[in-house]
């Protein structure tokens, strides 16, 4: 998610907050806003831009030498002045800016709504300023009533705070967010971002999981939430702004790869209801009403989200039998589908922007069909423009070819699979069971994320063929696809993905010694027969690269070259598959010399039609 600035020294705390979320502007943002005491309360927030901020803030005087600032990236609520950070209580005394999800955020604000507090932002963020305020009734203590406030939220959280009375302290709480403290000369800065500190200092702590910072000028205690303290080194950093920029990886591709195990847990973060083995999203509750007489689904999509669309399709209509289609939009829209009123238009789209998803949201929106958009932007067109929402929370994507997009979009979908199959077949102990499989994902992409050496050496040997076959059963054929297009577009190589028994229906015929064929072949129902056509592509001397489960030894014997990926139930495979797919088409690219985040021809965000 996005950037915190925080700010406490001799200096004034304006211009080094402005730098900070300067340096930060590169994650994306979409509003920002900043809060400096001194003499009196300076408080400005702002949608859009952070020069925008910069522009309404110079107009004041900014005075202190202590503050805390934000770019949000939107998870709950749309990006508006109100909705930006800092948030406040009613008092207008503590200020706070949080990066990251409270899940129960829900629940606390309707306690606090019972005691009286109002609440300006449609934020999950907001109701921590009013439990700091709540609990500081209790103990007319700045640092306990912090304290009293993290014990009481679940989720993600990087939490910066600030309180009107105390010019002498920021207090800091991390879990699962990044929050970093730049130990300057008689100064502290804090920042969601190696970025937005190494302007001022290279001296660095790096705050743990479920420990609180109380930062002063001079002094910085660490405790954790049993209020022990806790020792912490100060780490001498020495990389370039750029490198920060990137972590310690060479591209924003291969960077957003690795967050993919974070990806996942934030997209299924609060939507589980465990006990009752199903899924929830906040975003469908004005429409569950409608969604109880949907009797189709249609998907309308393009590129790397057409593919998880159509990922969505074998599983919502495997699952819950619902009849499900797919469509490319910027085909839908030039013909005429058949479409009414029990049909459920779900528009995929990473930015929200994809000007032939918008098309053909338009041209359904006017027939009056219930529409849900899922996409990862908060605010984007396809939000605003849709009946319902689910959104990705995937952060950020800045590299072109999508990857971590697409695993949050497989995730949401697979979730939203869960929710309409609890409705009708799938039995309670069957949703457990995919609950607890979703649960163990980001673990096992971890293993296939240390695997990539393996993947590299792969691409080592492949780099130089001009063609590429991909193949793919069942779930995992827009896998095969998705693999595919991801090699066209980074590597400009030329690759075909098809069905696996699509095969000896015409693709065979290209099958050469010099043709490699890239085969998904884990194991489930459709195993046995991707074997059937490996052995049709080894017959006619075609090289084969397999995706397989660990521990298959039969694939080893087969296949020129394999990729072996953790067991999982057959139909959360293809989210495992699909990272080394991204990886191949990585190392390829880069032993070809290509420029990897900027591929040629193309655009993140393809806002014409
Ligand atoms: N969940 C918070 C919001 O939507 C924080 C988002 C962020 O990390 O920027 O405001």
């Amino acid at each position: 998610m996005c950037g915190i600035v925080g700010y406490i020294g001799k200096e004034e705390a304006l211009p080094v907050l402005l730098d900070g979320l300067k340096r930060l502007e590169y994650r994306g943002y979409d509003s920002s806003g900043v809060v400096v005491l001194g003499e009196k309360v300076n408080f400005e927030k702002t949608a859009g831009r952070v020069s925008a901020l910069e522009k309404k803030v110079s107009k004041n005087n900014f005075f202190g030498n202590i503050g805390i600032a934000h770019t949000r990236w939107a998870t709950h609520g749309k990006p508006t002045k109100t909705n930006a950070h800092p948030h406040t209580g009613c008092k207008k005394e503590f200020f706070i800016v949080h990066n990251g999800i409270i899940e129960n955020y829900k629940e606390l604000k309707k306690e606090l709504e019972e005691k009286g507090h109002k609440f300006s932002s449609q934020t999950d963020s907001e109701v921590f300023a009013h439990l700091i305020e709540e609990e500081f009734k209790d103990y007319h203590n700045f640092e306990a009533a912090f304290k009293g406030a993290v014990s009481k939220i679940k989720g993600a959280f990087g939490i910066v705070a600030v309180h009107k009375s105390d010019l002498e302290k920021i207090l800091i709480a991390k879990k699962s967010s990044p929050i970093l403290i730049g130990v300057g000369d008689g100064e502290h800065i804090i920042a969601s971002d190696i970025a937005a500190i190494l302007g001022r200092t290279k001296e660095i702590i790096y705050l743990g999981d479920n420990e609180i910072a109380v930062c002063e000028k001079n002094n910085i205690r660490i405790s954790n939430l049993k209020n022990e303290a806790v020792g912490k080194k100060v780490h001498k950093v020495d990389i370039s702004l750029e490198e920060a920029e990137k972590g310690h990886f060479e591209t924003f591709m291969k960077k957003e790869i690795f967050e993919a195990p974070e990806v996942i847990k934030n997209a299924v973060r609060g939507r589980l209801i465990e006990s009752e083995g199903t899924s929830k999203f906040g975003g469908l509750d004005d429409i569950s009403e409608r969604l109880k007489d949907i009797k189709k689904i249609m998907i309308v999509a393009c590129g790397t989200s057409y593919y998880a669309g159509l990922l969505a399709k074998y599983w919502l209509e495997d699952f819950a039998q619902i009849p499900t289609t797919v469509e490319i939009a910027s085909e839908f829209k030039d013909r005429k589908a058949s479409i009414d009123k029990s049909t459920l238009l779900i528009a995929i789209s990473q930015s929200g922007e994809t000007a032939d998803t918008i098309g053909a949201l338009k041209e359904v929106k006017a027939k009056k069909i219930l529409t849900l958009g899922i996409v990862n932007v908060v605010g984007s067109t396809i939000s605003r423009e849709t009946d319902a929402g689910i959104y990705n929370r995937a952060g950020p994507e800045i590299s072109v070819a999508s990857t971590k997009a697409f695993i949050s979009q497989a995730t949401v979908l697979a979730l939203l699979t869960l929710f309409f199959a609890r409705q009708k077949t799938m039995s309670l102990s069957e949703g457990k069971e995919l609950i607890l499989e979703i649960k163990n994902l980001h673990g096992k992409i971890g293993q296939i994320l240390s695997n990539q050496k393996n993947i590299e050496n792969i691409a080592k040997k492949y780099f130089k063929y001009k063609n590429f076959i991909y193949l793919g059963k069942k779930y995992n054929f827009p896998i095969a696809l998705e693999g595919a297009l991801k090699l066209k577009e980074i590597s400009y190589i030329h690759a075909e993905g098809y069905a696996g028994g699509e095969l000896k229906h015409g693709p065979i015929a290209l099958v050469d010694k010099d043709f490699p064929v890239f085969c998904i072949a884990t194991k489930g129902s459709s195993y046995n027969k991707m074997l059937a056509t490996i052995e049709e592509v080894k017959a006619r001397g075609g090289k084969v690269i397999c995706i397989a489960t660990s521990g298959d030894k039969k694939i080893s014997k087969i296949a020129d070259d394999v990729v072996f990926i953790p067991k999982s139930s057959e139909m959360l495979s293809p989210i495992l598959s699909v990272i080394p797919m991204q990886f191949f088409a990585y190392f390829v690219a880069r032993y070809l010399k290509k420029d990897i985040d900027k591929p040629r021809n193309l655009a993140k965000s393809v806002t014409v039609e």
